[in-house]
């Protein structure tokens, strides 16, 4: 599907409608400008939900730019781009979409990985459009619980960090990373993190530091097709000094680190790696395999969310 604009509202509301399970494609229509424009929810019918926070160009008048003092105002250029094709590639894939959510404000005026007084700077129509995309959130939460019963949340970014590999975000620091595996399986670490569900119901019954960075983690998944990923059984931690991001607002929020089944994680692609369009097409279809692997793997064996269009 191609990404024209946020959905119409009266559209959204029949789309929800649907069977959860249908094989209808849920289509994007044109909305021009206004408060409704701001955030995008497409609908999905799959026990997956990824959030585009940073990928937005919108720079309406009505949202002032954000002067707060130490405010990240980067675009994570290239994501939202990204996170639509993920979408295509996972139901060429296997039959089914992910819901996504999509803040189209620039980063300059809305930042919803954070709370709300940080995110709108105090203006109301940055307000109202951080609780439209926190909502949506927590309504694809909702259904895929009832769907489902679990899930897996996303947390779609782009860094800056000057080494090129993904980072992915637990709610581990670096530096809790540079624990031994033994340490992290005490327990205290599981408490904190972001897929502390999943610890107690992964199918294959593996343990924390197995699910961060042994051979079926996502990172190890992404690092075998060639995607240097940061935590995986090849780079096991971020040395000490690196720059790495362990999670934001969004996966704190989302994830199950304090409750709940849908377990959440942050990822942050490499600026090479989005900038290079060639890479960045490859890159949307890997991203959705590995994506639909880890689902099948850990989460759901039996309801064929698996690459080779076994659900189709
Ligand atoms: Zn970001």
């Amino acid at each position: 599907m191609k990404y024209i604009g946020p959905l119409l509202p009266s559209l959204l509301l029949l789309l929800l409608t649907k069977p959860l399970c249908s094989q209808v494609a849920p289509e994007a229509v044109i909305q021009e400008g206004g408060p409704e424009s701001y955030v995008t929810y497409l609908p999905g019918n799959m026990p997956l939900i990824i959030s585009i926070p940073h990928g937005g160009y919108l720079m309406p008048e009505e949202v002032p730019e954000r002067t707060c003092v130490n405010c990240a105002r980067n675009q994570d250029i290239f994501t939202l781009e990204i996170g639509l094709d993920v979408r295509d590639a996972i139901y060429d894939m296997a039959g089914y979409y992910p819901h996504v959510i999509i803040n189209n404000l620039h980063r300059t005026r809305l930042d919803p990985n954070r709370n709300v007084e940080e995110a709108a700077d105090g203006n109301q129509n940055a307000e109202k459009a951080w609780y439209r995309f926190q909502g949506y959130i927590d309504s694809a939460r909702a259904l895929v619980t009832g769907e489902f019963g679990k899930g897996l949340f996303i947390d779609l970014h782009g860094h800056r960090h000057l080494i090129m590999r993904t980072e992915l975000g637990y709610l581990l620091s670096g530096e809790e990373l540079q624990f031994d595996d033994e340490m992290l399986d005490l327990g205290t670490f599981i408490e904190f993190s972001s897929i502390r569900n999943l610890v107690s119901a992964n199918s294959g019954a593996l343990s924390f530091s197995r699910l961060l960075r042994g051979p079926l983690s996502l990172g190890s998944m992404l690092s075998d097709i060639g995607y240097p990923t940061v935590p995986s059984s090849e780079i096991p931690f971020p040395a000490a000094g690196e720059p790495f991001f362990s999670g934001g607002y969004n996966t704190t929020r989302h994830g199950s680190s304090s409750g709940g089944t849908i377990d959440g994680i942050q990822i942050e692609l490499d600026l090479d790696l989005r900038n290079d369009l060639s890479r960045r097409e490859k890159l949307a279809e890997d991203l959705a395999m590995v994506l639909l692997d880890f689902l099948r793997i850990h989460y759901f064996p039996d309801l064929g969310f698996s690459p080779t269009g076994d659900a189709r």
